[in-house]
């Protein structure tokens, strides 16, 4: 079964807003064994909404529009699936009288544009909105929803449900597998495993994200098993790349281990400025294992707060394999990571350009020192930083352990 999303509003095609619900709404109508066709925006305009339903009429089985259905003068989609469907919009006293009381325990004046909210496509159910007034609307395999998004998460699950009883819907849940990747090059990852990307009926999909790619894998739920073989081949190809899966982030990933293993984790962070720190604490229950992150911008602080030598600042400079190490090293706990760099704009010669980093590593007594030189714009260069530090650190924590 298809479903083609029609998202309406001029504010989602003229940069004002991003469009979020249709992602929400993939993901559910995916649990519920149906596929995506088509997502078209459109702007508040009849005649497009119409022209819309009728592309997607054409390719799905049920067509789902969101936004406008408010009371103001741009909401317009039931106008419009009115239109299509040739039927006409009527008002049932019972759901005018329950809005009626909804505006009313709001203190909102009730004002006749309140009446479009719950006009009614002759023949339509409607379903209870039980955080705004608009209802949501289904009728002749054409459903609509507001576009405010609580609004649409309260509605929709009820829908899906209605939905999937009425239509006798056979629920094949959609098996997604993410492997998500780091340092491997989208076209080397595309070479590596188009081998193992022969099984028609399954998505394979590469998502460049900004930390690597993610390497998507979808097939009906039944046919996991096909999907799992897959994946343990990816893994035998570049299992060395893949730092986790689904939606766990890499700090996650790492804090997990320092749990596992009783260690405790510090930082210290030069041009990322708190940046690996701010990631960490991110994660709740990341005060089990972090004990401090420290900042240390100058000279004088690599000195104070790490015991970094006067002379291994004058002899190597702050941005040097030597400073790094020393850095590291001063970290007083198990496991540790240090950076410094030159993120630019200025600031880089010949022999330090901007974008040179060093990231020194710490895991017991495995200690090591990496060199990058990264591209891009100082708050580029700065992410790129903090994306590598803890990737390798992630490796040196399954160094240890094995
Ligand atoms: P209401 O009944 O509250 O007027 P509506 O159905 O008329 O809702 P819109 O007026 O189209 O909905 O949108 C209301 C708000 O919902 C927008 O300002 C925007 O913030 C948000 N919104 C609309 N469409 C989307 C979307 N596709 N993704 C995320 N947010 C959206
Ligand atoms: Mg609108």
């Amino acid at each position: 079964m298809k479903a083609t999303l029609i998202l309406v509003g001029t504010e989602l095609l003229n940069g004002g807003m991003i469009d979020t619900n249709s992602i929400y709404m993939s993901e559910k109508l995916n649990s519920y064994g149906i596929s995506i066709k088509y997502k078209i925006v459109v702007k508040d305009d009849i005649n497009e909404i119409k022209e819309a339903i009728e592309i997607a009429k054409k390719s799905s089985d049920l067509v789902i529009l969101s936004g406008g259905l408010g009371p103001t003068i741009d909401d317009l989609t039931k106008v419009a699936v009115a239109n299509y469907l040739g039927k006409k919009l009527t008002i049932d006293k019972d759901d005018l009288d329950r809005l009626k009381i909804k505006l009313k325990e709001r203190n909102i004046d009730f004002l006749e544009e309140n009446k479009k909210e719950v006009e009614k496509v002759e023949g339509a159910t409607f379903f209870n909105n039980e955080v705004g007034m608009a209802p949501g609307m289904y009728v002749d395999g054409i459903a609509c929803f507001p576009g405010v998004p609580r609004e649409l998460y309260n509605l929709f699950p009820k829908f899906l449900k209605w939905y999937s009883t009425k239509m006798k819907l056979n629920i094949d849940k959609i098996y997604i597998r993410d492997l998500l990747t780091y340092g491997i090059a989208e076209s080397l990852l595309n070479k590596k495993l188009i081998p193992y990307f022969v099984e028609t009926g399954i998505d394979y999909e590469f998502l460049i994200k900004d930390y690597g790619t993610i390497i998507r894998l979808q097939y009906k739920e039944s046919n996991k098993n096909l999907v799992e073989k897959i994946i343990k081949k990816i893994y035998n190809e570049i299992g060395n790349k893949i730092f986790s899966e689904g939606n766990i982030k890499l700090e996650e990933v790492i804090l997990n281990k320092l749990k596992e293993r009783n260690l405790l984790f510090s930082v210290a962070e030069s041009c990322t400025g708190g940046m690996i720190s701010s990631k960490i604490v991110g994660v709740s229950g990341a005060s089990e294992v972090y004990k401090e992150g420290l900042v240390t911008y100058s000279n004088s602080s690599k000195v104070e707060r790490l015991g970094v030598k006067e002379e291994t600042l004058k002899s190597y400079g702050a941005v040097s394999f030597e400073t790094a190490k020393e850095m590291v090293e001063g970290l007083k706990t198990a496991v540790g990571i240090s950076v410094t760099g030159i993120a630019g704009p200025n600031g880089g010669t010949l022999e330090k350009p901007v974008g040179l980093v060093y990231i020194g590593l710490k895991v017991n007594e495995n200690i090591e020192v990496m060199k990058k030189i990264f591209k891009g714009s100082r708050e580029e260069i700065r992410e790129k930083t903090v994306l590598c530090s803890l990737f390798y650190l992630n490796k040196l924590l399954d160094k240890g352990s094995n």
